[in-house]
């Protein structure tokens, strides 16, 4: 960084503090998302209008003494500041109401730019209240910054001056700065602009026929454009360019992860259909349901049958939306591991879940038979083991000896299957379930059991299930790494779940009557008490003081149950069999409800304080209810009206497709919640948004695909494979500046 001119350690320092220790870093920090001072728009001052909204670049040129403001009551007036300020063609008055700290934050001489609306206060114009871009603060104009001259300067402020000073009829960029960096936008811009002089031209990673075939401008234009676009029209295309550099980077390593996964594997050819025409253990099952499959099941089922029966190990990711059946399908291809030999592991998140997916699979493979040659009949029923961390040590020996020896057919379990003492004889398919539990890491350790402790078996088919759907493209940058199924369609006669934002105590009243009638013809009611961020302990509180109020209140006579992370895993289980078989009318519960929990005899669920959850919670929440053939309610209280909490209430009380909730989700919150821990350092999407630029994202997965198709080890492409090494390993190399 000391190569610039003018950055001493102060400046380093000053920079650190925005996270910028490298040229890479410099050029790489962006101007605020579409934030650009206009100098071809400035209206210089001797020309505004009344009535107007303008923007003016000037300098202080005096600073009123703020006055207090006056009177009592209503009638209060507000506190003022008033300055003037000076361009070459005059001055105006600008004003601030209630915002005393105008006064330090620009004493005189201080440039700024100034954009509000012109009005008259007596007989002159002035500036109301105008939004402020400091671009040099007061005093030595925008300087080096003192102390710059310390150890580590190589060569002072020589010659450079003030930098590019935003001036009619350029455009100036605004940069993102932290509250205490004595840094400017201006001087910022000073440094981008001599490195990116200093660099002269880009290496393009790009080959040419890809880049303009997809519309892209080349990088040293979009590197120049958006740092210091000659027009605004400039910066977009950049952005552009940039923000598809992001994607391109993640897509492309995402492939060459899923390639490389693929290329030292060890895939089993599963069996999907039987040589001697007898019908299948699948067939079987599904003949077996009481039900038909919907479509989107069929269609999910046959396209993961085709994964199975390939020679490449399965790495699937199965989406679809709460209630769509994807249980079925994922015990589909656990029996079709089982009837080639294999065996089967379905993986849950919490012991409720992981119980409960328990029993459910018992149920749906009761009276199914493997064959076994060492009965007289030839075959035995199919074992089915559940494996968590309250299974008793006699019960765990005889799984774990029963895995070993192939007598256990299915495994299911929390993250307790993966232990060092599970060891399976054969682990043909391996189920996820509620993948965004799980990380990246317990994917591989489950992955593993199948090679075994000796590292000689095969790898198992995997299949992901995630509840929480999430929009498609974004999909594309968390799990690009895995293939993808949407179940997009509901078993029939299920009738959405009516939905209500309980603002008025009236409202709220509705819904505990709502919650009585139910539990009085015979059905149950969920009660989920209010979010408290972090404390188990202190909602495990609020869980049971909520329920002893209602109990002595609105559900006065009805019988209620609880359910809390702070209960012992055994209390935990007889809680939720006694709502299950109808023990108790009403659940009070936490979150712990939120995944998964399937009693189709709950058909009304009261959410207290909803605007405190997420969309896509409360949306796996509501669908505990309404699983059943029944008519089922969902409540949320809240008496908040504030602009983001109601957009996401008024969403649930709106739509009970989770994908749609999702989109809605990602526009409000943006895609930091989405992407999560994959936003980290050099590799976050600091341009692209997922929601903007789906475009993109399609555009760099398709070309990450063919890059990767035609030249899997990138030999090729040599810059690209040293780029990716930068930006994903992390490492310094200042090769982007090879031209
Ligand atoms: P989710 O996708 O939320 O995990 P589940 O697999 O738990 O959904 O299924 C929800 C409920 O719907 C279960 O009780 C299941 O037995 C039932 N179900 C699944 N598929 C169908 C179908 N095709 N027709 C009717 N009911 C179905
Ligand atoms: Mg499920």
């Amino acid at each position: 960084m000391s190569v610039l001119r003018g950055v001493g350690s102060t400046a380093q320092r000053e920079l650190a503090e925005l996270g910028i220790g490298s040229v890479l870093d410099l050029i790489t920090h962006y101007p605020r998302q579409g934030r650009y001072i206009d100098g071809t728009r400035l209206v210089p001052v001797a020309s505004l209008t009344p009535g107007d909204k303008a923007s003016v670049l000037g300098r202080v040129t005096r600073v009123g003494r703020p006055s207090s403001g006056y009177g009592r009551g209503r009638r209060r007036s507000p506190a003022r500041v008033e300055l003037e300020v000076a361009d070459a063609s005059g001055c105006v008055q600008v004003v601030f109401f209630n915002q005393v700290w105008r006064a330090k934050q620009l004493p005189v001489g201080t440039l700024a730019l100034f954009f509000g609306s012109v009005g008259t206060y007596r007989g002159s114009r002035q500036l109301n209240s105008p939004t402020v871009e400091v671009l040099q603060p007061a005093g030595g104009g925008d300087g080096t910054g003192e102390g710059d001259s310390g150890e580590g300067d190589t060569g002072a402020d020589d010659g450079i001056g003030d930098g590019p000073v935003p001036s009619a009829g350029r455009v100036f960029p605004v940069y993102p700065l932290t509250e205490r960096a004595k840094l400017t936008s201006t001087r910022i811009s000073r440094y981008v602009a001599e490195s990116l002089d200093r660099a002269g031209t880009f290496a393009d990673p790009l080959p040419d026929p890809v880049r303009t075939g997809n519309g892209l401008i080349d990088r040293t234009a979009a590197f120049n454009q958006i740092h210091r676009p000659a027009s605004l029209d400039e910066a977009e295309p950049a952005r552009r360019r940039l923000a598809f550099d992001e994607l391109f980077r993640l897509q492309l390593d995402l492939v060459l992860r899923r390639e490389r996964l693929q290329e030292d594997a060890r895939g089993i050819r599963h069996r999907t259909a039987r040589g001697d025409g007898q019908i299948t253990l699948v067939e079987r099952f599904i003949a077996g349901l009481g039900f038909e499959l919907t479509g989107a099941q069929r269609q999910a089922m046959a396209v993961i049958g085709e994964d199975l029966a390939g020679p490449l190990p399965m790495h699937r990711l199965l989406q679809g939306d709460v209630g769509s059946g994807k249980t079925v399908v994922a015990v589909a291809a656990l029996l079709v591991a089982v009837e080639g030999g294999h065996q089967g592991a379905l993986m849950a998140p919490t012991e409720v879940l992981a119980e409960q997916h328990g029993t459910a699979v018992r149920s749906l493979v009761d009276g199914l038979s493997v064959p076994d040659p060492a009965t007289l009949a030839g075959e035995r029923p199919l074992r089915v083991a559940l494996l968590t961390s309250r299974t008793t040590a006699g019960e765990r020996a005889t799984i774990l000896s029963g895995l070993a020896d192939g007598s256990v057919d299915v495994l299911i379990g929390t993250h307790a299957l993966l232990t060092d003492q599970v060891t399976f004889r054969s682990l043909g398919v391996a189920v996820i379930d509620e993948q965004h539990r799980f990380g990246v890491e317990q994917r591989a350790a489950l992955r593993e059991k199948g090679r075994g402790a000796d590292g000689r078996g095969q790898d198992p088919d995997l299949l992901v299930m995630t509840a929480t759907p999430i929009p498609r493209t974004a999909a594309m940058v968390v799990f690009g790494d895995l293939d993808m199924t949407i179940i997009d369609e509901l078993p029939p006669g299920r009738l959405p779940v009516t939905t209500q934002w309980a603002r008025t105590p009236r409202q709220v009243d509705a819904a505990w009557k709502r919650v009585r009638s139910e539990a009085e013809a015979g059905r149950r009611a969920f009660v989920v008490c209010p979010l408290v961020e972090g404390s188990e302990r202190v909602e495990a509180t609020s869980v049971v003081a909520e329920a002893e109020r209602l109990a002595g209140a609105e559900l006065a006579g009805l019988r209620i149950g609880i359910l809390h992370g702070q209960l012992s895993s055994a209390e935990k289980e007889r809680s939720m069999a006694e709502f299950r078989r109808g023990g108790v009318d009403v659940l009070v519960a936490t979150t712990v409800i939120e995944v998964g929990v399937d009693v189709p005899e709950a058909t009304v669920m009261v959410i207290e304080d909803a605007d405190r959850f997420g969309i896509a919670q409360l949306h796996q929440l509501r669908g505990r209810v309404g699983r059943g053939r029944d008519r089922a309610w969902c409540y949320l209280l809240s008496s908040n009206d504030a602009p983001e909490a109601a957009a996401r209430l008024s969403a649930l009380e709106g739509s009970v497709d989770g994908f749609a909730l999702a989109e809605v989700d990602l526009e409000l919150r943006g895609e930091g919640t989405i992407l999560g821990s994959r936003q980290k350092g050099r590799s976050d999407l600091r341009l692209a948004k997922l929601v903007s630029d789906r475009d993109l994202v399609v555009m760099a997965r398709e070309v990450a695909e063919q890059m990767v198709a035609g030249d899997p080890g990138l030999v090729q492409h040599e810059l690209l494979a040293d780029e990716l090494r930068l930006f994903i390993d992390e490492t310094e190399a200042e090769f982007l500046f090879k031209s």
